[in-house]
This record gives structure tokens, sequence and C-alpha cells, in this order.
């Protein structure tokens, strides 16, 4: 019998999930299909009971339903919960589980790139909205030798802090002394919405004071290089956009559902070729 997945959320037409999921079982001949499912917030309590009682094996949740969904499971994973959001439920014989890969996912793209431990890196997170919790909470989780946050709202960023503190030494600076201050760290990590198209033009922070040897990471991988990205790279730097976290938090997502590997390097080939980048 077919299974069916899918992702919830609004707006859902731009997901690459569909895409880059049905890759995957087509590459492992599962017979499986995975569609983009248009939920309101007000429908969003139906359509996870939906998913029950429909027998979905499984769903993705995005924007904007990560923390509001919640409520309507049974169990949620201890990291989704410190994370306070939700971006992968498993249907387990109708008992709905939570869980949150977003920040993993981020943690193994970067991993993978950068091919080193982060035990001796000083990190700047600019940004604390909902990727940057994942994000932030999963680098200190894995142990960095420095994490400061920085953000428009500097008492989100603050509480952030706080919540990272706990595992690895965490800060937080005002916008303009993060951007004085930009030479001290290794890696800088954009994950607000700046220069996330149609705002081509848009930097979250001049990167003049880069240091040499830095490495720069966009979450936004539409455009495929952000201006951030761009500047980094004419300095000589190390980049990566959004898509390898976005596959990475796919992948151990299908791990959850399958509890197999994902065919990791097929699926990022599908995201790419659909945004028109290059393998
Ligand atoms: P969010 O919760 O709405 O957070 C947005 C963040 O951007 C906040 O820190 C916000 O600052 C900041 N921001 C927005 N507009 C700004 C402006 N004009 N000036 C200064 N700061 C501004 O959104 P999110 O869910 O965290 O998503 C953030 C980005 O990550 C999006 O581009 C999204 O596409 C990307 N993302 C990528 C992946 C992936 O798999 N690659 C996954 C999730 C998200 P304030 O707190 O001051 O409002």
């Amino acid at each position: 019998m077919n299974q069916v997945l899918g992702v919830i959320g609004s707006p859902i037409s731009h997901s690459l999930s569909p895409v880059m999921h049905e890759a995957a079982y087509e590459e492992l001949q599962l017979n499986c299909s995975y569609h983009a499912f248009h939920v309101e917030s007000t429908q969003l309590k139906s359509a996870v009971e939906g998913v029950r009682s429909l027998g979905l094996k499984g769903i993705n949740v995005t924007i904007p339903h990560k923390v509001d969904v919640i409520q309507y499971l049974d169990h949620i994973d201890p990291l989704a919960e410190e994370i306070g959001a939700v971006n992968t439920i498993v249907n387990d014989q109708g008992v709905l589980k939570g869980y949150n890969t977003d920040g993993d996912g981020y943690v193994y793209a970067l991993l993978q790139r950068i091919g080193k431990t982060l035990h001796d890196k000083r990190i700047l997170i600019v940004g604390a909205g909902g990727a940057a919790k994942g994000v932030a909470l999963c680098l200190s989780k894995y142990g960095v030798k420095k994490m400061t946050i920085t953000n428009r709202t500097s008492s989100k960023a603050e509480d952030l802090a706080v919540i990272c503190s706990r595992y690895s030494d965490t800060d937080y600076l005002s916008l303009e002394m993060a951007q004085a201050e930009l030479a001290e760290f290794d890696i800088i990590i954009n994950t607000t919405s700046i220069g996330m198209a149609p705002n081509f033009d848009q930097m979250p922070l001049s990167l003049e004071n880069l240091r040499k040897g830095a490495f720069v990471s966009d979450l936004i991988y539409n455009p495929y290089k952000t201006k951030l990205l761009i500047e980094a790279e004419n300095k000589g730097s190390g980049i990566m956009n959004g898509v390898d976290m976005f596959v990475h938090q796919g992948a151990l997502a299908f791990k959850k559902w399958f509890n197999k590997e994902a065919p990791v390097q097929i699926m990022k080939n599908s995201v790419i070729k659909h945004l028109g980048g290059s393998i």
C-alpha cells in the first residue's frame, strides 16, 4: 500500500520538501508519496487529527505552525520541547510524536562543510527567531568555544543566550557591538530573513571587519547566494547557503519515519536542480 507523507504550512506552494522527499523515495524505491498541504492556523487542529485518522505515516511542519502544533501532539521529544517548536511528526500507530530536526540538521551540515570540530570555534549568530533557536541550541549542545547572539530585538538575543549558556559559553551583543567586534569570530551565521528574495541587496551586517579565514553561513537559500555570501566569498571566505541545512533536516526527518539512512546526496541534488544552482 502506498504510504502518504507531507508538509503542512501557509504559504506552502513554494516548499521544496515534496521535490526532495520524492527524490529519496524514487532512489530507494519506496512505495510512498509526499505532498504539500496548505493549512491555515484555524485548520491546524483538524489537519493534525487528519494525520491520525487518515493514517499518514508522518508530516513536516513549517511556518507558521511549528510552535502551535505542539499542543495537538501526544508526545514531544525533549529537544523539540527545549527549542519550543516541532518540524517533524511521526505517526506511530496513531500516536503522534513531535521532533525538531532543524538545529541538528544545521550542525550536521556545518560539520560536513568545514570538516572539523567546532569546539575551538567562536561563533556569531545573527538573529534570534525560530530558526536561530534550533541552530543556536544544537550548536551549544554540540559544544563550541564561544557563542555570541545578536539581534535587532536585543531582549530576544539575551533570552536565547541564557538558554544556550547551559551548554556552552554564550553571551549576546547589540548589532552595533557585534559589527565592531566581527574580527573576533571564526564562523558567522545569518539566521535572519534579511537578504531573502526579493530583498536581494540587503545584508544583516557589514563584513568590513571580517576576520581572514572566517566562515560565513546563511540559512537563506532563495536567492541561492545572498549578498552576504557573495561579499564573504569575494573576501576569500568559505561560505554555505541554507540548502545543506534544509537537506539535512529532511534527511533526519526521513530517518525518523523510515528508520534508515536517507540518500542525502540525491536529496541535495534534487533541491539544487530545482533552485537552478550548480551541483
Ligand atoms: P522568524 O522567527 O520570523 O525570525 C526572523 C529573524 O529575523 C528575527 O531575528 C528578526 O529580528 C530578524 N529580522 C527580520 N526582519 C528584520 C529586519 N528588517 N531587520 C533586522 N532583523 C530582522 O523567522 P525564522 O523562522 O527564524 O526564519 C529566519 C530565516 O531562516 C528565513 O529566511 C528562513 O527562510 C530561514 N530558514 C531556513 C531554513 C533552512 O532549512 N535552510 C530553516 C528555517 C528557516 P527580530 O527578533 O528583531 O524581529
